[in-house]
């Protein structure tokens, strides 16, 4: 018979995801007692299935690589790529908060930064990545908030947030998804930290109507249903910039589950080129991300497309979802299970039969084909149609040849929850809810729409972890511990 389990605490959070866990640990470091709720059975959200990478500028890594960057640089990158709609405040707050608030901060949790990456949009490489991606950041901070015996309650659905009679937030209720038990909660302050929406396909087309009768696929942590949302804005907490939907384009249904909303990423297959329902290539694929190939793709009729490769192509190809990885190492026999299996991938034995199988016209196709292949026999730098750089790349010459059907698929949500710069949620007269915060990918990283439009990349995971941070400690302090978030600001 299911029960009834209540529990007490200064600072109760919501995820234990990037954000959440971060928010606990601060709160936890201010003197507060805390507990995190989470939805599933194991911590860790999107963040730990993630890339690991971090847009952070000035640090010592970028030092050690020889990269001179600093806030303002970024800042600048940042509002270019982002355009009107990024929040310069939280922008400059995130910014100048990466080199200690972040990258030192983590670094004390235990996390190793190790790498750095160039990305779209940023005038110096300033993607940086944690060891062992996402698995190595969140198994550390998870691990370094549980040595100091914070607690996370796994199971734990959380539905709604209770109110007393002035609007004030005193905790939630929900309930354990295998025993059932209710849970009731009491809290000096709430944190909601329960990420994006993108696992729901129907909230995406809600918020992007011209979609609706398009192949959408889901793309963010198995958790990321947009309760958040629901709760914030049933509780007087409003939404902004929902519309702003980061997707990408390198992604194919996951034919394991018979519904097919959910989708598969695939990495380095960089030879790879995109053909869309009238059998033409229409981008230069080298350039993948979120500002450049998803409009393209988006653009076309129908927004689809085939990434075709041939077999060496697929030799260091990564599946980023955790059934074909372990940790951080990918699996070779289940990503070959994917080729054999999915109906959205087509093998043949030459481009003539491949054409076939994917229904575009087989001379278009051919010809298509056979111009890249030619700009290889006259050793060219780029390919002359859409510029793509071919030194990574090669002929379509091996057979076994692949067709991989590419959708949209919705990854991070650039717009939620409003709050101000201590993440306290506000409502419609964007007054503080008292006893609300919120923080990472509910609201929209940070504050509703640090992003704006678009992202330089790692401007997801490290938002949301800084957030994460402010949340906490604001929380904290409003439980009677600590003095609120006290950053060290990197300026010159
Ligand atoms: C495959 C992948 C790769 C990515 N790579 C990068 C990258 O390299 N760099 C980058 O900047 N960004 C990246 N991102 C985005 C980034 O991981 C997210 O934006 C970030 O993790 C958001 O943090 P969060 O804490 O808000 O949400 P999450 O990390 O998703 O955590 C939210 C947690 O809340 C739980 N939850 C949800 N609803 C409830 C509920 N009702 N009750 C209780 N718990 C609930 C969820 O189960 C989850 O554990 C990636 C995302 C994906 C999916």
């Amino acid at each position: 018979m299911a029960t009834t389990k209540k529990y007490s605490t200064d600072v109760a959070i919501i995820g234990g995801g990037a954000a959440g866990i971060c928010a606990a640990l601060d709160a936890h470091a201010a003197g507060a007692k805390t507990l995190v709720f989470e939805k599933r059975s194991e911590p860790g959200g999107a963040a730990i299935i993630s890339g690991g990478g971090c847009c952070m500028a000035g640090t010592p890594l970028q030092e050690k690589l020889g990269i001179k960057d600093s806030p303002d640089l970024a800042f600048d990158d940042w509002m270019k790529w982002g355009g009107p709609t990024a929040d310069q405040e939280w922008a400059r707050f995130y910014l100048e908060g990466t080199r200690h608030d972040l990258f030192g901060w983590a670094e004390k949790h235990g996390v190793v930064w190790v790498d750095a990456k160039p990305q779209e949009g940023n005038s110096v490489v300033r993607w940086q990545r944690a060891e062992k991606s996402g698995f190595g950041l969140m198994t550390a901070l998870i691990a370094s908030y549980q040595k100091k015996d914070g607690q996370i309650i796994p199971d734990s659905e959380i539905t709604t947030l209770t109110q007393d009679k002035t609007g004030r937030v005193t905790g939630f209720v929900g309930h354990n998804s295998k025993t059932g038990d209710k849970i009731e909660v009491t809290a000096k302050a709430v944190v909601v930290a329960p990420g994006g929406f993108n696992s729901n396909v129907e909230m995406v087309k809600q918020y992007k109507p011209e979609l609706k009768n398009e192949r959408v696929l889901e793309g963010s942590g198995f958790g990321s249903t947009g309760d958040g949302h629901r709760m914030i804005t049933k509780a007087g907490g409003i939404v902004t910039h929902m519309d702003h939907v980061w997707f990408y384009v390198y992604a194919t249904p996951d034919y394991r589950y018979p519904d097919h909303k959910r989708g598969l990423v695939f990495r380095l297959a960089p030879g790879n080129i995109y053909i869309n329902a009238q059998g033409k290539r229409f981008h230069n694929e080298a350039l993948s991300g979120g500002n450049s190939a998803s409009p393209a793709i988006l653009a076309q009729k129908p927004p689809y497309a085939w990434a075709v490769v041939d077999r060496p192509m697929i030799a260091k190809i990564e599946i980023s979802d955790p059934y074909y990885k372990h940790e951080d190492t990918p699996l070779r026999d289940k990503i070959e299970e994917l080729f054999e299996n999915s109906p959205f991938i087509k093998t043949a034995s030459t481009l003539d039969e491949l054409a076939q199988k994917m229904g575009v016209d087989k001379k278009t196709f051919l010809d298509t084909v056979a111009r890249y292949n030619k700009a290889f026999d006259d050793k060219l730098a780029k390919d002359p149609e859409f510029g793509k750089p071919l030194g990574a790349s090669k002929k379509f010459d091996t057979a076994p040849y692949y067709a991989i059907q590419i959708f949209p698929l919705a990854r991070k949500n650039f717009g939620g929850v409003k709050t101000d710069k201590q993440c306290r949620v506000v409502d419609k007269h964007y007054e503080p809810i008292p006893g609300l915060y919120a923080a990472g990918e509910v609201a929209g990283m940070a504050g509703g729409h640090i992003n704006g439009r678009a992202g330089l990349e790692g401007t997801m995971l490290g938002p949301s972890l800084f957030s994460g941070r402010v949340a906490g400690s604001w929380a904290a302090h409003a439980a009677g511990h600590g003095k609120g978030f006290v950053g060290k600001p990197h300026r010159e």
